[in-house]
């Protein structure tokens, strides 16, 4: 670090991404992309761009984009925020609402501890219980917004709305700000329940259902005054967040809804087939109503099944803290890819 880094981010950890290797072509199940392609409309519309326009800005209110996602939801354009990623709603989020401490699960999406940190909060730490799953009476006593993954990763656990709903119910003084960036793989979204609750921000993306991850596309949805306050920092930082094709590509893909549907299907039942057939080598795994699944062997832990796998030309995710160290994530691919993970899998547990 050079002597003029501003000291407030001397001891800043920040998010390890999952790896994107350039050197060489492996079988990609470690970062929850999607094994399709956008649908053909949005292919059509990115083609359609001859690249000219890209001199102007993009358009600062996303309007034509917020009018068919509040379309799509059936609620009011002053109602959706969008974002480069549905990252940056999570970030502006925690810029927005938390002042001195945010709660969020021992085991959740790891960008969290890093935007507590970076916005100098204090981050409580609520474990999850024993089996993995999430009990909301644990964040009635907490301070500050809460920030639940549902479904959550790497667990892959869903909780059901009427959880969700009793969590909003418990304190309207406290925001919920949910992430459902897995939702289309076999949960209900909570956003009608922004019409209800004041007290609620919903966060979703185009990165994994709608296969998007590379053009960067997220948006939250909450009451108009929720939205507001992620505007005026939107605003302060950047009015150009997202820029012209993604805008495009994003209104398209709500109009190929029913291949994105498809997609789901197919790769949940890609999902529940890896699943049964990793039971039959030994494995446990999470209930899992997301597109990866959280797996764990009793003759091998995560670290090193990883590294077996790569050798082999296979990326999965593992994580090195205590309570999960046993267990690896693998992202949903084709049925090829899963039997090929599947081949490597036992050949690699035959070894040991
Ligand atoms: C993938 C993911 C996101 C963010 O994805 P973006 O590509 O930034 O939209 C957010 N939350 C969770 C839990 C995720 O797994």
């Amino acid at each position: 670090m050079s002597r003029f880094l501003n000291p407030r981010y001397e001891k800043l950890t920040p998010y390890t991404p999952g790896e994107q290797p350039q050197d060489r072509r492996y079988i990609k199940l470690n970062t929850n992309e999607s094994p399709y392609p956008p649908s053909e409309g949005v292919l059509a519309e990115l083609n359609r761009q001859s690249g000219e326009e890209l001199r102007l800005y993009s358009d600062p209110q996303a309007a034509r984009l917020k009018k068919k996602l509040a379309d799509f939801y059936q609620v009011e354009d002053e109602n959706i925020f969008v974002s480069n990623g549905s990252d940056e709603a999570l970030n502006f989020a925690f810029m927005a609402f938390a002042s001195e401490s945010v709660a969020f699960a021992d085991i959740t999406y790891g960008f969290y501890r890093v935007f507590a940190q970076l916005h100098g909060l204090q981050a409580q730490i609520i474990p999850l219980r024993e089996d993995f799953s999430l009990a909301v009476e644990d964040y009635e006593n907490t301070e500050g917004p809460c920030v639940i993954a549902n479904p959550n990763a790497p667990t892959g656990l869903l909780l059901p709305l009427t959880e969700i709903e009793k969590l909003l119910q418990s304190d309207p003084q406290r925001l919920v700000i949910l992430d459902e960036a897995y939702i289309d793989f076999g949960g209900d979204t909570a956003v009608f329940l922004t019409k209800h609750y004041d007290n609620l921000l919903v966060i979703q993306t185009y990165s994994k259902s709608r296969s998007l991850a590379g053009a960067r596309l997220g948006y939250a949805v909450g009451c108009k005054a929720l939205i507001r306050d992620l505007e005026l920092l939107r605003f302060a930082t950047n009015p150009y967040n997202v820029n012209r094709l993604t805008l495009k590509m994003g209104y398209r893909a709500l109009e190929d809804q029913a291949y994105y549907r498809e997609n789901c299907r197919r790769i949940m039942e890609t999902r529940e087939y890896t699943k049964k057939e990793l039971e039959t080598l030994g494995f446990h795994c999470l209930d899992s109503k997301t597109n990866f699944l959280f797996a764990e062997h009793s003759a091998i832990s995560g670290g090193p099944l990883y590294e077996r796998l790569k050798e082999r030309g296979i990326l999965v995710r593992y994580f090195d803290s205590p309570r999960i160290r046993s267990f690896v994530r693998i992202t949903i691919g084709s049925r090829e890819e899963m039997e090929a993970f599947l081949q490597a899998a036992a050949e690699i547990l035959a070894d040991i």
